[in-house]
């Protein structure tokens, strides 16, 4: 397990401002870090990941079983972030059943025929389940804030794109994620953060490698631009919108190998913390149970 008072450091307090540039991106975060060196780090954190994948799959395990809790996992993060491997790494080990990704992309005519998060909460998961959301309903605060123009064709009411119109949707999704965690949904909330040369070094390795051309995509250049913009809105929405009842985490994640050990390390502690056990079977059962057994042994 990873130590609470590096998690602390990750985690933004509700309410304060945020400014990117004081959360790490790499992997030399800290003294104790630097001093173990890279490779050392590297290794430790690959046996962290394998252990926390198996506590996870047994976390998940219980959580089906118990069948009060979900949990759902929100991951947003620039393009070329690593949102898709992190899924894959951290959830190879649970058991598909109980598991459900989700990716929004552009939303469709039928969806913006609805509420903007009319297509989210489709997709919430069920008691015992994990949800896990490749982009979320934070895309409306944030490509949809940094292109208001999206907003032209969604046939809202009319009235100014201003601070107000934001601060109502910042106030929805704390609604709604208020009312999850009422109804026993464990949110986590992770960014990964990236830095721009990181950035261009993964884009250019899908220009300059063939296996990778099919991950480019042109929009991802045109958003690039838009940098600034884009970690503005970050920087708000974190501000807005991490509260105690589903708070946000800064990921590293320049390298990979840290933000996927990261990631399953608080997932796994969190599961962990929710104290689940499995369903006890009433007593009057256990005579049923007996009673099966026997015709069973003696068929
Ligand atoms: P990808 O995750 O690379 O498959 O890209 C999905 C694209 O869908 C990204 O460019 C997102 O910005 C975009 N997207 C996701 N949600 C929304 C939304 N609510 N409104 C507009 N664009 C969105
Ligand atoms: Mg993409």
């Amino acid at each position: 397990m990873i130590k609470e008072k590096y998690l602390k450091k990750l985690l933004v307090t509700p309410g304060k401002k945020v400014k990117l540039k004081d959360f790490p991106t790499g992997w030399a975060q800290n003294e104790e870090f630097k001093s173990l060196g890279k490779d050392a780090l590297k290794e430790r954190a690959s046996e962290l990941l394998e252990a926390n994948r198996n506590t996870l799959a047994s976390a998940q395990e219980l959580l089906w079983a118990s069948n009060i809790y979900s949990v759902l996992i929100v991951l947003q993060g620039m393009d070329t972030s690593g949102k898709d491997g992190t899924i894959r790494h951290v959830m190879s080990g649970v058991n598909p059943q109980g598991c459900r990704v989700t990716s929004f992309k552009v939303p469709t005519h039928e969806e913006t025929d609805h509420n903007f998060l009319w297509r989210y909460t489709r997709a919430l998961p069920a008691r015992g389940e994990i949800g896990i959301f490749n982009r979320s309903y934070y895309e409306d605060v944030l490509v949809v804030k940094v292109h208001p123009e999206i907003l032209d064709i969604q046939q809202l009411p009319p009235g100014r794109r201003d601070d107000k119109f934001w601060n109502a949707r910042y106030d929805d999704i704390n609604a709604l994620e208020r009312h999850l965690v009422h109804n026993g949904t464990l949110i986590l909330k992770f960014f990964l953060n990236i830095s721009n040369e990181e950035q261009k070094g993964r884009l250019m390795e899908r220009l300059e490698n063939k296996e990778k051309y099919w991950k480019f995509s042109l929009s991802d250049l045109a958003e690039r631009r838009y940098w600034d913009d884009y970690q503005q809105a970050y920087e708000n929405m974190f501000s807005k919108t991490s509260t105690g009842a589903a708070p946000w985490y800064i990921i590293p994640a320049d390298y990979k190998w840290v933000a996927r050990t990261v990631v399953a390390d608080i997932i796994s502690t969190k599961i962990q913390e929710l104290d689940l056990h499995f369903p006890e079977v009433p007593e009057e059962n256990l005579e049923h149970l007996e009673k099966a057994r026997k015709e069973l042994k003696n068929e």
